[in-house]
């Protein structure tokens, strides 16, 4: 049995970089289902920093997340484990495996800058270890307050990545991770990694930017005595067009934001899976689809770059796999009366999902048409009473541009522009053989009349 988790600490709205993390950690189950593997999906909210915490972000959590299509078999909040964390905390004390610390945040910078004048690694100097029980009620009595931190083992940790490869870390260059600050509260590592082991995470799918944090967790995990260590996967990050990490601004770019504007949650899956992916591209219309295509090994370690701009760019290669029946539910919330004929005309030509009202007023409504030089009025005019008398159908077009060139001489760009800019009003959109009949006869010869 699978199981992975995707752990957002509910400080602010789901980022692309959030988002990605749910997705892989998606992908990967759908994808072992797929291959008739069994699995579950945690959602686990890391809300043990309670200042941070905001209800309002949690709820905005579950819907983006479930706007994806990802559902979760099981959710609970770090902040229901308290006891637990403290339970394991005392057993690692018991153990001599974490030890508290007095020095202010000013005391630890100054010898970092020390060591790095004396070009020495900045690791934390385990001076804490030294203290008596009389120095600590000392500080204590200086008003300081402690803090804990875990204890690294010497050596190296080695694990095999599913997605780097073999990772070695010598601990001897990490600093031992504090794990309870001065006022008390956990830090993420070490109630992660009781959480991971309590819940079974067999698969820990996440960004590079954790390898560290790994390679420490590791540790964690046999020191808790964990009957298995889980699995991890470090995918690549992505960085801006400039090759810079994303800034502020940039990543303060939710995927509500993102929604809001039209942008469609495939659009979003389909880039950031694609990047740094070896069968990256293409479009697929939904989870289960880009599933099939989704494998850890597609990844490796180089750092894709990518600009904002391409999920605005993209959004309508999306829309073109679409079918009907993967949008008619929320097409009838458009306009009801758009139809597959309808939708299979104007799929091509549209940016949005939204942007169909366009053409609903083409076929349906009114438009504005711009205003056309003398020379297109003539023109226009003189198309008019070629216009054929039959029903349109899908031939009207044809039928009527052999016509006009018939009477004008005209063929081409010069023929069909004055007639899309005088029924559509715009330059470019679905073919006027689909559109003709669709807008009818009686329209068409009251938008020229109204042209000319
Ligand atoms: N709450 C952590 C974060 O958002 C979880 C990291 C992890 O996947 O272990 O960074």
């Amino acid at each position: 049995m699978i199981k992975v988790r995707f752990a957002p600490s509910p400080s602010g709205y789901v980022h692309i970089g959030n988002i990605k993390t749910a997705i892989f950690n998606w992908l990967f189950l759908l994808s072992e289902k797929q291959k008739g593997n069994d699995g579950k999906f945690l959602l686990r909210i890391d809300d043990t920093d309670l200042s941070r915490t905001k209800q309002e972000y949690i709820d905005a959590v579950k819907e983006d997340v479930k706007w994806f299509g990802i559902d979760w078999d099981e959710s609970f909040h770090q902040s229901s484990r308290f006891d637990r964390y403290n339970e394991c905390f005392e057993k690692l004390k018991a153990e001599g495996r974490v030890y508290v610390c007095y020095e202010t945040a000013e005391e630890l910078e100054a010898k970092r800058k020390r060591q790095i004048a004396r070009k020495v690694a900045p690791v934390y100097d385990r001076s804490a270890l030294n203290l008596t029980e009389e120095d600590k009620k000392r500080l204590e009595a200086e008003g300081r307050k402690p803090y804990w931190r875990f204890k690294l083992n010497e050596g190296d940790v080695i694990f095999n990545d599913l997605v780097k490869g073999e990772c070695k870390f010598n601990m001897k260059h990490l600093s031992d991770p504090v794990i309870i600050r001065e006022d008390g509260t956990y830090l993420y590592n070490f109630p992660s990694v009781i959480d991971d082991m309590d819940s079974g995470i067999t698969h820990i799918i996440r960004g590079q930017d954790h390898l560290t944090n790994t390679a420490m967790q590791i540790q964690m995990f046999e020191a808790l005595g964990a009957k298995f260590i889980p699995q991890f996967a470090h995918y690549p990050m992505i960085l801006n067009a400039e090759g810079h990490k994303f800034s502020k601004r940039e990543s303060d770019i939710s995927i509500r934001n993102l929604k809001n504007d039209g942008i469609e949650a495939m659009t979003i899956a389909n880039i950031l899976v694609g990047l740094g992916s070896a069968n990256g591209g293409k479009m697929h219309k939904n989870m289960e689809e880009l599933a099939s295509t989704f494998a850890l090994s597609n990844y490796g370690s180089a750092f894709s770059r990518f600009d904002m701009d391409t999920f605005y760019k993209e959004n309508g290669k999306l829309l073109r796999v679409l079918d009907f029946d993967d949008v008619k539910d929320r097409l009838v919330l458009i306009d009801g009366r758009i139809d597959s004929k309808f939708w299979n005309m104007v799929r091509g030509n549209i940016d949005k999902l939204s942007d169909i009202s366009y053409w609903v007023n083409v076929v349906y409504g009114d438009i504005e048409a711009p205003a056309l030089s003398s020379d297109e009025k003539t023109f226009l005019n003189s198309a008019l009473s070629s216009l054929p008398v039959s029903d349109f159908n899908e031939n009207t077009m044809k039928i009527w541009a052999n016509a006009i060139t018939d009477a004008t001489g005209k063929k081409g760009r010069d023929l069909y522009h004055p007639i899309r800019l005088c029924l559509t009003g715009i330059e470019y959109g679905p073919e006027l053989s689909a559109l003709l009949p669709l807008i009818g006869r009686e329209k068409v010869i009251e938008r020229i009349k109204k042209s000319i």
